[in-house]
């Protein structure tokens, strides 16, 4: 027996997801332990593209540029296609060859790197900032009371227990954490079985060499996919298959570089096939993103079809939102209750996420099932800039029900992302996205300082274009409350009332 640990936070999985909340934590100073059953971070491209949000959650961790490093010749950006092959017949073009990002919805723009590139740069920079993550170390039990968590962890044959606050289950869609926790999941579940081949070869003659580029392929000898990743010459191939009348077993290399051939039009490649693994695309989620002291973030909480790219996406954003909360929580900032913020919004905006998913894996691997169950496509712009929270940690006032807005025409209404504008703020230009470390009032008005409470950033910002005060729909009176995700709160284009007034819906936001 090994000896009891005691941390704030005990994060168990350390993925996209789990890497991000103990990355979260530790820079505001919280004490937390990530363990992962694996040798070590993910050795498989798996989840290649950062949306623009997960950009602006990188940028906050001081890794974007990094991340954005691994692209390594994939600057040109996206092609995604659906195609009888990769020079074959297209059928439908999602992202096309001149298709640009719009530069002026964030400061950063969306990124191609791979999962293998990612994970071990928010490892790095987790423990850079004082988080403690061991491998080879797996949860086996989990208990909580009233005042903590007892998780019971083995590593080395030695089993000891963790004490902590807070547990986060970041262990992905087989996670055990869930079921501890005595918490259920919903959905379609399995779609499809696939075999998954990632091999090296020379395919500069068939793809847009600069661009990242996943065919989607519905071909008369297969149905699949293919990615070409960051990786010089490395690709991903996968193949779908029917389980009641194939295995994975049916699929020997040779039999997928015999596909793989007719995949790529390149009837004498000889790839070197690197890896052959059986995996399925699924859709769940759970029912609840929390049960007393333990949450769910990532694949734990929810399981998306890779159809959108949104899996690993998600993962980060869990993380980063629910380690945001716990922070003020842990430093006696906020109250327990703004705990609760974390399902009631981050569990619809996995809905979304599940529901948009598989509405674009009918549309582009499986039309047989269209038909009037099948969700809405989704515009990923309006998903993953434009979702609104919904929640205590939020002053709605209006009645719009609508999930979503167009990101390119924010409203700046309570729940939306505060929108990216570029400032001047101590006589540098910057994006107000980089203002929001805290809470933060957002405000032309002076009177506005007068009545912010210590605790709450003011920053001292000119709005030489005057894109802030119409953006935010502020004018020159009123302000905007930001939370430290960026997410606006409360909106008001009045000047203050009363000396008190900002102090109280602080407090109201925070569960004070
Ligand atoms: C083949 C493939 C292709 C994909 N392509 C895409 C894509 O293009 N775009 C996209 O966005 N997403 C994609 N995804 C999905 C994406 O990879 C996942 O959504 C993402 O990895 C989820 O991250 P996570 O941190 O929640 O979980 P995981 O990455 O699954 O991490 C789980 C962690 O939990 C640990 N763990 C599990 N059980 C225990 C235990 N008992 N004790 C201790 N540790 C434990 C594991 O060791 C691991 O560290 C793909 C997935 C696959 C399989």
């Amino acid at each position: 027996m090994g000896d009891d640990r005691r941390v704030q936070v005990l994060v168990v999985g350390a993925g996209l997801s789990g890497l991000t909340a103990a990355l979260f934590l530790a820079q505001q100073g919280v004490s937390v332990l990530g363990i992962s059953k694996h040798r070590g971070t993910s050795p498989h491209p798996k989840a290649t593209g950062q949306t623009h949000r997960t950009m602006e959650v990188l940028r906050r961790a001081g890794v974007a540029d990094e991340v954005l490093a691994g692209e390594a010749g994939l600057g040109g950006g996206l092609v995604i296609k659906v195609a009888e092959s990769l020079r074959g017949r297209v059928f439908h073009s999602i992202v096309h060859e001149d298709d640009e990002w719009d530069a002026t919805l964030s400061p950063e723009r969306p990124a191609l790197a791979s999962q293998d590139h990612v994970e071990p740069v928010l490892l790095r920079r987790a423990r850079e900032l004082g988080a403690e993550v061991l491998f080879e170390t797996e949860l086996v039990s989990l208990a909580q009371d009233d005042d903590g968590v007892t998780a019971r962890v083995r590593s080395a044959g030695d089993e000891y227990a963790v004490r902590a606050d807070y547990v986060i289950g970041a262990d992905g869609h087989r996670g055990v954490v869930r079921g501890f926790a005595g918490i259920g999941r919903q959905g379609p579940g399995e779609l499809t079985r696939h075999v998954g081949v990632v091999f090296d070869a020379d395919l500069t003659a068939h793809i847009v060499p600069d661009k990242l580029t996943l065919f989607y392929l519905r071909n008369p000898a297969f149905t699949g996919a293919f990615v070409a990743t960051n990786t010089a010459r490395r690709n991903v191939f996968t193949i779908e298959y029917d389980p009641a009348r194939e295995s994975a077993a049916d699929y020997p290399v040779q039999r997928c570089v015999e596909l793989l051939r007719i995949a790529t039009d390149a009837p004498d490649l000889e790839p070197d096939v690197l890896e052959v693994t059986a995996w399925e695309m699924a859709a769940w989620v759970s029912d609840r993103f929390r049960a007393g002291r333990v949450f769910l973030v990532g694949d734990a909480a929810k399981v998306t079809p890779p159809t959108g790219g949104l899996g690993g996406n998600t993962a980060i954003g869990d993380g980063f939102d629910l380690a945001w909360k716990l922070a003020e929580v842990l430093k006696g900032e906020a109250g327990v209750g703004l705990l609760d913020s974390y399902e009631a919004e981050r569990r619809p905006y996995a809905k979304l996420v599940v529901d948009g998913s598989y509405a674009n894996y009918v549309q582009r691997f499986a039309p047989h099932l269209a038909g009037p169950d099948v969700p809405a496509e989704v515009d990923p712009m309006h998903l993953t800039l434009g979702y609104r929270c919904r929640s205590n940690a939020v002053l709605i006032e209006d009645t719009d029900p609508s999930p979503m807005e167009d990101p390119a025409d924010p409203s700046a209404r309570p729940g939306f992302r505060a929108p990216h504008v570029v400032v001047t703020h101590n006589g540098r230009e910057v994006s107000t996205v980089d203002l929001f470390r805290t809470w933060t009032l957002v405000t032309l008005n002076p009177d506005w300082r007068a009545v912010a409470a210590p605790s709450l950033h003011v920053p001292a910002v000119t709005d030489p274009t005057g894109a802030l005060s119409t953006r935010y729909r502020i004018g020159r009176t009123g302000a905007a409350l930001v939370r430290p995700d960026g997410v606006i709160a409360h909106h008001t284009t009045n000047p203050p009332a009363s000396p008190t007034a900002l102090t109280t819906t602080l407090h109201t936001l925070k569960s004070l």
